[in-house]
């Protein structure tokens, strides 16, 4: 066992507190990791504030972690002391369903272990996540970051990265395609990075005007304003795909109506209930597809990282201190982010 220092959410509504606990000793496939950067995605709201029903407490989020490989437990033949690794939102599977079969982890039949949040299936402890200075994670869960990637912009690749970019390559975003990314924030800005480095042509549907020119800069080719209703409407029947990334719950209407026949309408925001009500007529009379996508497979989450170093593409990130935590959080509630937060946990040791 070992000491860890971390900062935890104790109810879902009080502030994020500093607080101790133990990691697990070394399994002999586990590897210890010394994190050095922690990406703040909005999962660790939801969860951290028990959006999604309720969350077992202390909660201490985080999973988009990059760190130094500090020790490896007998049978670790992955990695060595001193690699630059990463871990992303699982940290366990079962390995044997079919779903895991295919390098769809995040799909495991018997249900995946979150990084944070959960219970350990060998020991039943509840699981810390990564605004911690170290974490304890089995070998097949961790990431090889490339050389390439400037490490103190990669956290993001973990979650935002990997949930943007896996459902672009699933449903088969080519040259050509008219993508519209719906909310630009942490997902958001690196659905638009992705969507153009497969080739599309992509719009960015924000409720900030402020965010137009940025939005340009990031490289999106259009932007609508999806207050206006006007530029909603001209948009209908224009778009091959949506990827929708808000984090609360919105009316879908105005945005199915914007998607060509069989066009595709992709959420990755996660919000419940899914309110207001669907109107069937717009699925039907087009024959649109709605549908959704959770993160990506360990394999696809290694492909993205080389990707980004392959493509040049990185995160725009923020960073900030621990102890700084919970005005990021409110900053996040207002959209007010360009485009995420990374914590540097050397804040955590001093
Ligand atoms: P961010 O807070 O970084 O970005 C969300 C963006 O959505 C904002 O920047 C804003 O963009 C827009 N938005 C925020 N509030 C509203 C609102 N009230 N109405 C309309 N638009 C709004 O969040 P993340 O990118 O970190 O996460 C987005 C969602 O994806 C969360 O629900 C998260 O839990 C989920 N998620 C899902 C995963 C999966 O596997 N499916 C994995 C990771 C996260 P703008 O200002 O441009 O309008
Ligand atoms: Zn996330």
């Amino acid at each position: 066992m070992s000491q860890a220092k971390s900062y935890a959410a104790k109810s879902a509504t009080t502030p994020l507190v500093p607080f101790s606990f133990e990691r697990r000793a070394l399994r002999e496939n586990d590897v210890n990791i010394d994190i050095l950067y922690c990406g703040v995605c909005h999962s660790d709201i939801h969860v951290a504030e028990s959006d999604w029903g309720p969350s077992e407490y202390p909660v201490v989020p985080g999973h988009e972690i990059i760190g130094r490989v500090t020790e490896i437990g007998n049978k670790v033949s992955k990695y060595k002391v001193g690699d630059l690794v990463g871990v992303g939102c699982m940290v366990d599977s079962c390995q044997t369903c079919s779903s895991c079969k295919q390098d769809l982890e995040q799909y495991c039949d018997n249900g995946m272990l979150g990084t944070y949040g959960a219970r350990d299936v060998i020991d039943g402890s509840l699981n810390y996540g990564g605004y911690s200075d170290h974490i304890v994670v089995r070998e097949e869960f961790v990431l090889s970051i490339p050389e390439a990637l400037d490490a103190s912009k990669a956290a993001p690749l973990l979650c935002a990265g990997i949930t943007t970019y896996s459902p672009l390559r699933h449903y088969g975003v080519k040259a050509g395609d008219k993508v519209g990314v719906l909310g630009m924030g942490g997902l958001g800005h690196m659905g638009v990075k992705f969507a153009k480095a497969l080739g599309a042509e992509v719009t960015i549907f924000t409720r900030s005007e402020s965010k137009i020119s940025e939005a340009k800069k990031q490289g999106a080719d259009h932007v609508i304003v999806s207050t206006d209703d006007a530029q909603m409407q001209a948009a209908a029947m224009n778009f091959d795909f949506l990827l929708d990334t808000i984090p609360v719950q919105h009316d879908l209407n105005p945005y199915l109506n914007c998607l060509k026949v069989d066009g595709m309408h992709i959420l990755v925001g996660l919000i419940e209930p899914m309110e207001p009500a669907v109107h069937a007529a717009n699925l039907v009379l087009k024959r649109r597809i709605l549908t959704g996508s959770l993160i990506g497979g360990i394999a696809e989450t290694q492909e993205v990282l080389d990707f980004c170093a392959e493509h040049n593409i990185e995160c725009d990130a923020e960073m900030i201190n621990i102890q700084d935590i919970n005005q990021a959080y409110q900053r996040m509630k207002k959209g007010d982010v360009k485009y995420r937060f990374i914590i540097d946990m050397k804040s955590l040791k001093e």
